[in-house]
């Protein structure tokens, strides 16, 4: 199956998340173009395999059953960036950081808040991305994709109905393949600068030397998640490799092999939240694949 592709055959999803953890992939393909993603839905669909895409999985909990059918990762294959005027077009893969520095070189501001944020183009605009005050909300002015029949589709920024970490992509089903972005002419030292200020102001407070997917939470209205979870005095909390971050208590990090240990803490952490404080704290990762 598969053949004509970059596919992997029950692929370790530990290595293809940042968080560490998951089972294994039935399938695992890197598409090169919006076409092959066509054409691997059609050869799954046909041989009833259900399909799942991912990006970077920065954001991703997949469970340690693993994942039955066919995973599309685009990352590698498709992060072409290219430049029209002040728009930005880049494959879906490509690499925020990428953008942010395509950007800078070219003296264009308005992506600098994304540099330090791990995930792709394609990741970002399906969670409407932040950061420092920014979103992809704000420069997001196209997304091309594809539906799961191979239907080409493209969306204004408007018709994405961005929200907190959320878009229109997982509604529609939208398989993202490229997105414009908008922005305005600056000084390539100055863009530099604030990008190197926000991404050491990120390595003070955030534990970036430990496997997770950022913040575990959304940030729930009036609150802060890293604040409510201090002050229920869980920093530092663990059940198995999973920890409360002692750096920021947002940050549930990883150290172990367990997706059970760590959505356990997941769990633990929303209970007592919701008993001590009263708020109820919802994921801001995505959960994928089965439990053993
Ligand atoms: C250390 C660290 C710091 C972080 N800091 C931030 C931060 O400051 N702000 C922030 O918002 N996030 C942050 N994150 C979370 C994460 O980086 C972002 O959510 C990122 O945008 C996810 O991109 P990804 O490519 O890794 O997507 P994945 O994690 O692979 O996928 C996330 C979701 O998007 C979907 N998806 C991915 N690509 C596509 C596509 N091409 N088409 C359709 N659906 C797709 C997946 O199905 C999944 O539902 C952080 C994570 C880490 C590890």
């Amino acid at each position: 199956m598969f053949e004509r592709f970059e596919v992997l055959q029950n692929a370790d999803m530990r290595q293809y998340t940042t968080l560490k953890l998951g089972g294994t992939a039935d399938w695992l393909a890197f598409p090169r173009s919006a076409a092959e993603i066509a054409e691997l839905f059609a050869e799954a669909g046909a041989a009833g395999l259900p399909v799942s895409v991912i990006g970077h999985g920065s954001n991703l909990l997949v469970l340690d059953g693993g994942i039955r059918g066919l995973v599309i990762r685009i990352d590698k294959n498709m992060k072409n960036i290219r430049r029209e005027g002040n728009r930005l077009t880049a494959a879906a893969g490509a690499m925020l950081g990428a953008v942010a520095g395509f950007a800078a070189e070219n003296g264009l501001t308005g992506l600098e808040f994304a540099s330090g944020i791990p995930g792709t183009v394609g990741g970002a605009v399906t969670m409407n991305a932040g950061a420092y005050g920014g979103e992809m909300k704000d420069v997001v002015v196209r997304v091309d994709g594809i539906l799961p029949d191979g239907t080409e589709m493209s969306l204004s920024g408007e018709e994405m109905r961005f929200g907190y970490r959320r878009s229109a992509v997982k509604d529609l089903n939208l398989i993202v393949t490229e997105v414009t972005m908008e922005l305005a002419e600056g000084d390539p030292a100055a863009i530099r600068a604030k990008m190197s200020e926000l991404n050491r102001q990120r390595a003070e407070k955030q534990p970036l030397d430990v496997p997770s997917a950022g913040s575990t939470f959304k940030r729930p209205e009036g609150f802060y998640a890293a604040a409510l979870i201090d002050q229920c005095g869980l920093k530092g909390y663990s059940v198995g490799g999973a920890q409360v971050s002692m750096k920021h208590a947002g940050f549930l990090v990883n150290s172990g092999d367990s997706s059970r240990d760590y959505l356990e803490l997941v769990r633990t952490v929303q209970r007592i939240v919701r008993e001590r404080a009263g708020v109820e704290l919802e994921p801001e990762i995505r959960i994928i694949g089965e439990e053993v």
